[in-house]
């Protein structure tokens, strides 16, 4: 089954993940800019890192015929550093014109500190004024109650920034409710080992139904999985969820999210899905 995986940090992996991605039905990426593993000295470290996610993955991707999109944006773990993000910022405009960037991600809170959660906001006031779609990352653990409720109360606070262009990722059982009822799409990453697993995901499809709810493998550089989505379709399965449903899941609510972007282009072969049509 066709798939396409919007969380997807790709600079971490391999071309052979590609490869095992396209065999597995992965028809397009989008990927958030993130924290390396190690904190950039300068605004200009995250310019060389933006000019790979804007110039060399798409390359890579393509030879996979998967389509590569990203987001540009200062990551919640090195938000905190109020000097580089102040300046980050100031950039990012400059590169939001690219033909691959379809909005400003991912952001958020990590330790939910004051300067984390300035450097947010003023982040959600950049996409609000430059009229991107948000993809936004929520803390793990015992902040992630607390910083969600931040990060929604942030959201808030600009009306003109519609709750269904934002993607408030890593929900979980007990968040995923109040991200729905605001009426923002609301992201599932999977893991293999921590957090949210194939099973927690699909049981949370069973309780919450399929609405604006989006399923991502990471694929960062820590434990992750480039196969997170299949995985998840083949459990779908095992419960013997409808193809159209698990298409809806996967591909469908992907491309109704993504085309409110006019940079993202329908997959080939996609003109007839149900999302496309509407
Ligand atoms: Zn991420």
């Amino acid at each position: 089954m066709r798939y396409i995986d919007h969380h997807a940090h790709m600079v971490s992996r391999t071309t052979d993940d590609y490869a095992a991605m396209a065999l597995s039905g992965c028809v397009a990426v989008t990927e958030p800019a993130f924290w390396a593993g190690w904190d950039r000295s300068t605004a200009d470290g995250f310019e060389d890192y933006f000019k790979q996610l804007t110039e060399f993955e798409p390359k890579r991707a393509a030879q996979h015929h998967i389509q590569h999109y990203t987001w540009l944006g200062m990551n919640p773990k090195e938000s905190d550093n109020r000097q580089i993000s102040v300046e980050v910022l100031r950039r990012i405009p400059r590169h939001l014109d690219g033909p691959t960037v379809l909005g400003i991600g991912e952001i958020g809170l990590n330790r939910v500190t004051r300067n984390e959660i300035a450097t947010y906001t003023e982040q959600v006031e950049l996409a609000t004024q430059f009229r991107q779609l948000v993809l936004i990352h929520t803390p793990h653990l015992e902040d992630k109650l607390k910083g969600t409720r931040i990060t929604i109360d942030v959201l808030r606070r600009y009306p003109d920034l519609a709750p269904g262009r934002v993607i408030v990722d890593h929900a979980e059982e007990h968040t995923v409710e109040a991200i729905l009822e605001h009426g923002y799409w609301a992201g599932l990453t999977l893991y293999p080992q921590t957090k949210v697993s194939a099973q927690r995901a699909v049981d949370m499809i069973e309780k919450y139904g399929p609405d604006r709810i989006l399923v991502a493998g990471a694929c960062d550089w820590g434990p992750s999985e480039p196969l997170a989505v299949p995985k998840f379709i083949a459990e779908m399965r095992r419960r013997r969820h409808s193809d159209a449903l698990i298409q809806r899941v996967v591909l469908e609510n992907p491309i109704r999210f993504l085309s409110q972007s006019p940079k993202f282009k329908l997959p080939a072969g996609l003109e007839d899905t149900v999302a496309a049509r509407q």
